[in-house]
Order: C-alpha cells, then structure tokens, then sequence
C-alpha cells in the first residue's frame, strides 16, 4: 500500500510591503502577460486591484469553512438594486494594504488619481434603496453576522448624466468596459429559469394543490460573485449578482448558415435582455413585462442558490426556517414568496400547509415608500400570462387568507376587499405589498414616523389584524465608507481626539467628541478641516464645471435624486429669492453661499427634467451676474453617485432635508451628512425628526408643516392663496414665468410655474415663508463661526445612532435571530 501523498497547502499572501509588490509584479506578469515598463493604466489599475482582492480571498475561503462547519442561520438579503460605491480603497482599508497605495502607485508609475479614475463604481442602483442594500451588506460583515446578498448583475448600471445646453441627457453606463476584477464568476452553480407555458393538474395530488408547470421558454442564470469585508474582523461575505444567458441551444446555426443572421441570434437576444439595464426610476412602475421579467429571475435564481446551500449541510423541509431568513428589500423581489412555495409544493412534493409554514417563517420584509404610486402591483393578465403557476398560487393564497379575514371579521365584505391580495376593478392587479405581508413573519418600515404612519394609513389593515409584525428598524450608514473613506482628515481628528479608531465600529463612542466643544483648539481643527474639504470640493467643481466657488462661502447641499416630493423647486424659489434680493439691492450684507445640488431624473419623469434645466439656467444666471456672483453660487453637479457623495458630503455646511413631511420614508443621506459635522436643515419628516432629537433642537433648523397639518392643509389648498399674500414669493415665482432664466422664452418653463399655481402636489408654496425665514436664522448662525462649529462638531457628536452597525442589530435582536459566527485569524 503506497501512502497518501499530503495535500500541497496554500501558501497565503504575506503581510508586508514587499510582499505586496511581489505579489503586485507577479500579478502583472502572470495575469496581464505585461511588465512594469509596458503597462499601461488599466494594466496598472488592474493588477492593484486583484492584488488587492488577494488579500480577501483567503479571509473569504475561512469565513466559509466557519460556516460550513457551524452550520448557522443565514440571512439572505434580496434586493433588486445594490450601490456599492468605488471598491479599491475600501478594500485597501478593509485589507491594512492602504499606507501602501503611495509606494505601490510608484512602483507601477502612475499618479494615484488615474488609478482611481479606473476604478468605476458598479452604478447597480438607483438611490437610496441601493445604498441601504450595500451598507447593511458592510455592517452585516462587521457584525460577524452569515449574509449573502443576492442582485442582478445589470450590463448596464444607472445611466451616466450628462447636460447639454442645461438639460440632462442619458448615457449608458459600460460600467464592466474594462472589466471587474472584483467579481468571481461561479459557473458551477448556474441556474435555469422558466417564463410562460402551461399548468396541469398533478394526477395524483387529491387536493389540487399541487400542479405541474411546462414553461413555455427557459434562461439561464449565471452568478458571479463581488466580496464583502467586514471591517476590523476576519469575516469576508458574498454579494451573488445573477447575468441572464440563452440556454446552450438557443443558437441556431441553420438560420445562421442560411444567412438569417438576426433571427440565429434572436432568442439569444431576447434572454439576455432580462439583465441588460437597470430601470432607471426608483418611484413608479415602467418597462413592464420586462421589469417583472426581471424580478422573477432574481428570486427563482437566489432561491434555487438559497435552497442548494441549506442542502449542502440539512436534510428535510421542516427544520428550513431555522436555517434560512430571508430579507425582502421593498416589494421588487416579493415573488420569491410564491416560489418558494411552487418549488415546495409542487417540486419537492411538500403538503400546502406545511409549504406555507415554511415560507411564511422563512420571509420578512422591509417597506420603503408611503407614496401610493409607489406600491407595486402587475396586472393579473400579465402574471398569468408569464408565471402561470405563481399566478395560481397567488390565487390559492389568496383564498386561505381570505377565509382568515372573514372568520375575524364576519360579514365585512370591505375589509375583504380592502386586505385581498388582488385588486379589483377594470384592470384586476396583484398588490406585492400585501403579498409580502401575507409572506412574511416580520414587516419593518424603515424611520420611526415611516413605520407609524405606515401602520396608521397604507397597511392600517393589516396592523390592526397582525398588530405583532410590524416593526421599526432606523436606517443607517456605514461610518467605514462614509466618514473613514470619505473624510480621512475628519476621522484622523476624530481619532486623534478619541485616543483611537474604536469609534468606527462603535459608532456611539462619538459621544465623547461632545467634551470638545469648549475647546477653542479642537473648534480651530475641526473648522480647519471643513475647510480643506471645501478646497478640495472646490477643486473638483472647478474641473467639472469650470465654475469657480468659494471654499470660505457657506457649502449649502441638497444632493438626492430629483423627486417631486424631495421639494428641489422649494430650494430653488430660495435661491431665485437670493438672487432677487441681491439684484435689488447691491449692497445688501448677505453671507456668502454656495448652492450645491447633485441629483439625477428619471429619463421618464419629464417634470424633474425641466427642474434640473431650470436648476442649471438659475445657476448660469448667477453665475452672468457680476453682483450677485460674488456672494451667491449655485451649482448642479453632474451624475451624482456614491463617489460624488463621498466628495460632496466632507465639505458641507448646510443640509437640506426638505421633503414635505410624511413623505420622506427615512432618508439617508441627512445621516451622511450630520455625521460630517453639516447641520441640518429640514422638516419633520422621515429619520429628520430622530436626528433632531439626538443632536438637540438648538443644533437643527426645522421649519414647515407637519404630516398633520400637511394633511389638513391639502384638503382645501389653494397655492395661489400664499402666492398672492407673499410678495417676495410672487417674484420668485414669476421670475420663472418672465423667461428670465430662459433668454426670454416664457413657454420653456411655463410647466414648472402652472405645476406650483396649479395644484402644487407637495406643498412648497405652503412651506416657503417658513423655509425662507429658516435660511435667515441659518445665516445669522453663520456669521458666529465659532457657534457655527460647536453645531457642527455637536451633530457628528450625536448621531452615532445612525450607523448601519445598530441597524443590523437591530434587526437581529428584532427580525433575523441571528448569532454572529466568528472566523478565526489564520
Ligand atoms: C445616500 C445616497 C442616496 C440617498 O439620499 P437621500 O437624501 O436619503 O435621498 C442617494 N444616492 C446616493 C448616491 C447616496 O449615496
């Protein structure tokens, strides 16, 4: 008997300097075939980046054998969107290889700055709702919690935006041109998806329950796979990002030979569409059949990953739930509730009861919205069309709950219609919403005022009938990329002060900065640094816009997607109101400000198209006047991102949170900011209101209506009322209509003006005074630096409580029951 040979073992990365540019030479000669005196910058970029990577991945391969072997409960986030933001200098932090960027961008002879300009940030989201899904991710690696998120590896991100004479234009984001070498793919765990076909009955299931689905036509899903570090810890995770793929045969080579060159490639075409583009509108429905298209390939390819990974160390179906929590990120991948139960029932042979025990323990879901038009619901015709089975058992779930309804409440037909799952009327269509909260076991709204009135008016019924669901869970930010990575001066005066970086994980030790505001010195840094972020921001604005700010103005931000409801157009009626007062008297003493705006439209939403063309045409007409220009600036910058935000957010001075209160369901960004020391300025809506109770009244400038009073007003609202009763509001406005933003063209932005006299949806006219004269006291506090910074260091100070740390906590303590596994240092 000869003797096993060993198995050769891995040698791991080293941990030093010369490791990594051996490792960084060895990469560019084996995996580029280039060296150092031929490389060129995406060779450059390239290499340093899997570099980089390399020091992950033997963290990756422990964290799954301490999971492998623990076999714990896993909590798999499904979200149609994810922003994550640049990768390299992240993971340089995440990996201690960042005090080496220098020496290393030396060594490959090029400057930093082109480095990074390679790195592209997977735009694979729209806002806020992506931005959660990827700091949650991060927290979730922190917290040692076993996390995979699954996503759509879209081809195209969120469109890159442009303006041509002051209107946006679209551009695709080729956000993979130069490859990403973050992503591994997994072909090995490739899945098939169905769409279409037929049902029949399953002849030897007496109930009826369970049925056979024929598709009609087959995808394949090809995952790959981008790592998620925690930091400070050895945990690494997995985001698993699904492509769509024709199934081998879809190529068909008679056509091709026959010269039929377009139909060969059709079916290829058709399948690979489904994830081609992200839809760019993170409010209302579009794309349609596609978009569901989508949605149902998300879920069927993560539950079938879900349910292969539960197998790989658990045998039968009860014991799932246990293993198994799913978190649903607002309603896009709510189907998964319905397959589960299909592979269940229909698949794995599961009776319908215990299928749906399952399935409702396994599911929790987070609601993001209050705005009615921005609860999904699909036709009923469409789904039956292209999930003829999902459609059954959405009828099936539908009748059981149902009967629940009416043993609670007999004979009330109109909480039986109310609470039903499908709509009726000329069009009957399924409620994902109320699907999800049927699914689920837990539902969370996301800021405290969102889950009251959310459990007071959108899903009242439901709260009154399962009180126990619903919960409260704050957002919060990640401090690791939002202050560490995004203000690296501010986070080495906070560590400075603190005595070390414990605060980054421990996000409440900022507390302790409160002891600071009587320290003339630490006021002196603490202002220092804003302004060098302001010097830098400068720099940045000046190169992509060619206009020229003022690093010692007030930086005044409103940096969100272009909403409606978010009230851009009450910001602007301020600014034109600045601009009017300036023109009008010269001499006025009025501090220096920059406006700052940053935030994309849908391509659809043609109303917040005009209003970021009215945006740019206000600030050129700033910019034109010599007057006014050197005390007022007003800026749209380009394709807001996350890499934007974490420029924009270190040099701000004023944030503007001035959604019409009941609208906002949380807000993130408002954290971002009052963790880099901005002060707010806001109405009572959304995590506003819990922000300004944590860093206090004083240090808050509220204004406007409350949801109450917003909801009385609308009754029997007349905009032109306070139109007419306010003379430097009526200017504003009919600055707008006079055509002076437009060389005279009255007609250009005549839609914006009959919005806000017409029926002006949000309120804004009714607001405006209140925000008018908030932005005086804002500026009266301005010209008291020394009080300006003690607001300013007391807002970081406080507001700890928004880190996406305690949101994960709160989760589990809350939602997932899930207990930290720890991976052992190697
Ligand atoms: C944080 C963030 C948002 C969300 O901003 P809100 O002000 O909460 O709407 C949107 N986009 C990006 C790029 C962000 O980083």
């Amino acid at each position: 008997m000869t003797e096993a040979r060993p198995r050769p073992k891995m040698r791991t990365v080293g941990g030093t300097l010369e490791d990594f540019e051996r490792d960084l030479i060895s990469n560019l000669y084996y995996q580029r075939g280039t060296t150092l005196e031929s490389a060129s910058g995406p060779d450059a970029y390239h290499t340093l980046a899997v570099t980089v990577r390399d020091r992950l991945v033997d963290r990756y391969a422990r964290t799954a054998a301490a999971h492998y072997a623990a076999n714990p409960r896993f909590v798999y986030y499904l979200s149609a969107e994810y922003l994550l933001g640049r990768q390299l200098r992240q993971n340089l932090l995440y990996t201690g290889a960042e005090q080496w960027l220098r020496p290393v961008a030396e060594d490959l002879g090029a400057p930093l700055e082109e480095l990074e300009a390679y790195d592209v940030e997977p735009g694979l989201g729209n806002g806020g709702l992506g931005r959660l899904a990827a700091c949650l991710l991060d927290s979730m690696a922190t917290l040692d919690i076993p996390a995979v998120g699954y996503g759509i590896r879209y081809e195209f991100g969120i469109f890159k935006q442009a303006f041509r004479d002051g209107a946006q234009v679209e551009r695709p984001d080729d956000w993979t041109f130069y490859g990403n070498p973050w992503e591994f793919p997994a072909p090995d765990d490739r899945q098939v998806v169905g769409f279409y076909g037929t049902t029949a009955r399953a002849l030897d299931d007496p109930t009826g329950l369970r049925r056979q689905w024929t598709p009609g036509e087959t995808v394949r899903g090809e995952p790959s796979h981008m790592l998620v570090p925690g930091f400070g810890t050895q945990t690494v995770n997995m985001i698993r990002l699904w492509r769509a793929r024709a199934s081998r045969e879809s190529f068909d080579l008679s056509r091709f030979s026959a010269g039929q060159y377009k139909e060969a490639v059709e079916d290829i075409v058709r399948a690979e569409n489904i994830s081609k583009v992200l839809y760019p509108d993170d409010s209302t429905e579009q794309g349609r059949e596609l978009r569901l298209k989508q949605q149902y390939f998300l879920v069927a390819c993560s539950l079938r990953d879900i349910i292969r990974r539960y197998r790989l160390r658990n045998t039968g179906w009860d014991g799932f739930p246990a293993k198994v929590v799913i978190q649903l990120n607002d309603t896009h991948p709510v189907m998964a509730i319905t397959e589960l139960m299909r592979l269940l029932v229909d698949v794995y042979r599961v009776d319908w009861d215990l299928a749906w025990s399952i399935t409702r323990r396994t599911f929790n879901y987070t609601c993001h919205t209050l705005l009615p038009e921005a609860l999904e619901t699909w036709p009923v015709a469409l789904l039956e069309r292209l999930l003829p089975r999902h459609m059954e058992i959405i009828y099936s779930i539908n009748h059981f709950f149902l009967q629940e309804v009416a043993a609670t409440y007999p004979g009330d037909v109109d909480k039986l219609r109310r609470l039903s799952i499908i709509e009726e009327g000329s069009e009957r269509r399924v409620r994902m919403a109320h699907l999800a909260v049927v699914g689920s076991t837990a539902v969370n709204g996301v800021a405290e005022l969102h889950t009251r009135l959310l459990t007071a008016t959108t899903l009242r019924d439901f709260a009154e009938l399962w009180p126990y669901k619903f919960h409260n869970v704050t957002n919060g930010v990640t401090p690791r990329r939002f202050i560490r990575l995004a203000n690296p001066r501010l986070s080495a005066l906070i560590t400075d002060r603190l005595g070390d970086e414990g605060w980054l994980t421990d996000l409440e030790r900022l507390e302790r900065l409160g002891d600071a505001v009587d320290d003339p010195e630490f006021l002196t840094r603490w202002r220092e640094v804003k302004r060098q972020n302001k010097v830098d921001l400068a720099r940045h604005v000046e190169r992509s816009t060619g206009v020229v700010i003022d690093p010692e103005a007030l930086c005044d931000v409103m940096i969100k997607r272009f909403h409606e409801y978010k009230r851009q157009h009450l910001k602007l009626l301020h600014v034109i109101t600045l601009f009017n007062r300036i023109r009008e008297n010269p001499d006025l003493d009025v501090v220096p400000r920059t406006v700052l705006f940053g935030g994309k439209a849908a391509p659809g939403y043609h109303a917040m198209k005009l209003l970021i063309h009215l945006v740019n045409a206000v600030a050129e007409a700033v910019d034109t006047d010599p007057v006014v220009s050197r005390r007022l600036k007003v800026v749209l910058l380009p394709d807001y991102n996350v890499t934007k935000a974490q420029f924009i957010i270190p040099a701000a001075d004023l944030s503007e949170q001035i959604s019409l209160a009941g609208k906002e369901a949380s807000g993130t960004g408002n954290m971002k900011l009052a963790l880099n020391g901005a002060v707010t300025i806001g109405t009572l809506d959304g995590a506003n209101i819990e922000i300004r109770d944590r860093v206090g009244a004083e240090n808050f400038f509220l204004f406007g209506l409350n949801t109450a009073d917003a909801a009385d007003l609308r009754r029997h609202y007349r905009p032109r009322a306070f139109y007419e009763q306010d003379p430097e509001l009526r200017a504003a406005v009919d600055a707008i209509a006079s055509g002076v933003f437009a060389k005279g063209d009255r007609a250009l932005f005549a839609p914006v003006v009959d919005a806000m006299l017409g029926r002006d949806e949000y309120l804004a006219l009714a607001d405006y005074r209140s925000y008018v004269d908030c932005q005086e006291a804002v500026a009266e506090a301005w010209r008291d630096q020394e009080r300006w910074t003690r607001m300013s260091v007391l807002n970081s100070a406080r507001s700890g409580f928004f880190s996406s740390d305690r949101t994960v906590r709160d989760y589990c303590d809350l939602i997932w029951r899930v207990e930290p596994v720890r991976v052992s240092p190697a």
